[in-house]
């Protein structure tokens, strides 16, 4: 009895005590001025602007001289930075971040670069991957991330834990759109492994798509975990039979599909299926984008190797010949003109197009966050203009995310998510890796411009 009334005590307690951090919490109504704020939708430029936000809501935006804040409101004077929707990285990988194989490793397995760290990655602790995940999440929200769609990699639930964690409040990071485990056809991923233990392995990372019901069952078992999205690796052994199976359950429960797609007859499956976005796709046709344009499949972009960027990955981290060094420099220069070319035959055909870092590599010396906003100029390099550029990763992006209600625009009724760099990201898209401002859910996660 005495026990009980020691807990009714402290219940009371922790009630009374939360009552009076509300009552002393900040205002919920805050005015975010600055000198810009660009429209990426329209390419409209408001100078200069404010965002009155409320309860984590855009509530208004215009000239400062129009929107009023009310007394007792937070005002955040950003002085002469631009605004810009929060970013969408539509396409990475949390919950892993591995160093590729030095050169003599490499060549004793067949797996590949990503694979060693993958098999890691599944092996050890559950809890020490998914706290390496949070911390991936908070660097991409401290570089300006405040959406993710991660598609895959993440074991059976830490993508959908992270995401929920983030949701409560008890780690920082994006908005996670999780995909829980990737549907692949076998020997898509990991291969060379005991036959006794393989399949075990396997159900850790992925689902087995074989025939339509397993196809389905495999949608069903990720409907379990709460999935946002559904992910397919499509490659030359996948049917359309079983893609349709997936799409269709998928959709029955208001689920996207996500393909990975490479090679044509990839791409052609994704598209025959109906998938609703066909993720890389590098070895698309004109013929093919037309059919996407059709039928209103997203493009997404994930320039993640483009330029130099593996060989100063590697660079720090990676024993490797001087004769394997000068190869990989001069795949380099034609993987990137390649690249080139297919940014121009997407932008011409007039599919609906976004982008995503495709990020899930170790890179010595930055943060997540800077490795992955790092992929979005390099998209004007390729020849995309600067104001498709912010598109892809904000307005185009969230509708292909199936959430341009909420994202993806600093419009009335969205979330407060807000970014700021101090220059014009039109006239040079590279501010993009310069956010010195970023908010979420009408919270301030950095604010490099205080002194303003
Ligand atoms: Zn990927």
């Amino acid at each position: 009895m005495r026990k009980q009334c020691t807990l009714l005590a402290a219940v009371f307690f922790a009630l009374f005590s939360a009552g009076q951090l509300a009552a002393q919490s900040p205002a919920v109504v805050t005015l975010v001025k600055a000198g810009r704020l660009v429209d990426p939708r329209t390419g409209n430029v408001l100078s200069p602007a404010a965002v009155l936000i409320e309860e984590g809501k855009i509530k208004e935006v215009g000239s400062p001289s129009n929107v009023q804040a009310p007394p007792g409101a937070k005002i955040i004077d950003l002085g002469n930075a631009t605004l810009l929707p929060g970013l969408i990285d539509s396409h990475t990988h949390l919950l892993v971040d591995p160093i590729v194989p030095a050169e003599a490793e490499r060549s004793r397995r067949y797996n590949g670069d990503f694979v060693p760290g993958l098999l890691f990655a599944i092996v050890e602790s559950p809890s020490k991957r998914v706290l390496m995940g949070a911390q991936l999440a908070r660097e991409d929200l401290e570089s300006g991330i405040t959406t993710v769609r991660n598609l895959g990699h993440s074991g059976i639930d830490g993508d959908t834990e992270l995401r929920d964690a983030i949701k409560a409040g008890r780690v920082p990071g994006p908005r996670i759109l999780a995909s829980g485990r990737k549907l692949i056809t076998r020997g898509s991923y990991i291969q060379s492994l005991n036959p006794a233990l393989a399949d075990a392995i396997l159900q850790q990372e992925f689902l087995l798509i074989d025939g339509a019901d397993r196809a389905r069952e495999a949608v069903r078992l990720n409907e379990f975990q709460n999935v946002d999205v559904i992910k397919v690796t499509a490659d030359q052994n996948l049917t359309v039979t079983e893609l349709a199976a997936v799409v269709e359950e998928a959709h029955s429960e208001h689920l996207k599909v996500a393909v990975h797609a490479v090679d044509k007859t990839s791409i052609q499956t994704a598209i025959d299926a109906g998938a609703d976005s066909i993720e890389h796709g590098n070895q698309v046709t004109d013929e093919q984008l037309k059919q996407m344009r059709d039928k209103g499949i997203f493009f997404d972009f994930t320039p993640s190797f483009y330029g130099d960027f593996f060989t100063r990955l590697t660079e720090a981290t990676v024993l490797m010949s001087p004769a394997r060094r000068d190869r990989w420099a001069k795949l380099d220069v034609s993987d990137t003109q390649t690249y080139n070319s297919l940014v121009q035959h997407v932008l011409k055909s007039g599919v609906k197009f976004a982008a995503g870092s495709d990020m899930g590599w170790y890179f010595p010396g930055k943060t997540r966050g800077q490795t992955s906003v790092s992929r979005f100029p390099v998209l004007h390099l390729a020849g995309m203009p600067s104001l498709d550029v912010l598109r892809a990763i904000t307005t185009n992006a969230a509708e292909m995310l199936g959430w341009q209600d909420r994202i993806g625009a600093i419009e009335p009724g969205k979330f407060a998510d807000l970014v700021a760099v101090a220059g014009d990201p039109i006239a040079d898209i590279t501010e993009l890796e310069r956010v010195r401002f970023v908010m979420k859910d009408g919270q301030v996660v950095r604010n490099d411009l205080a002194s303003h």
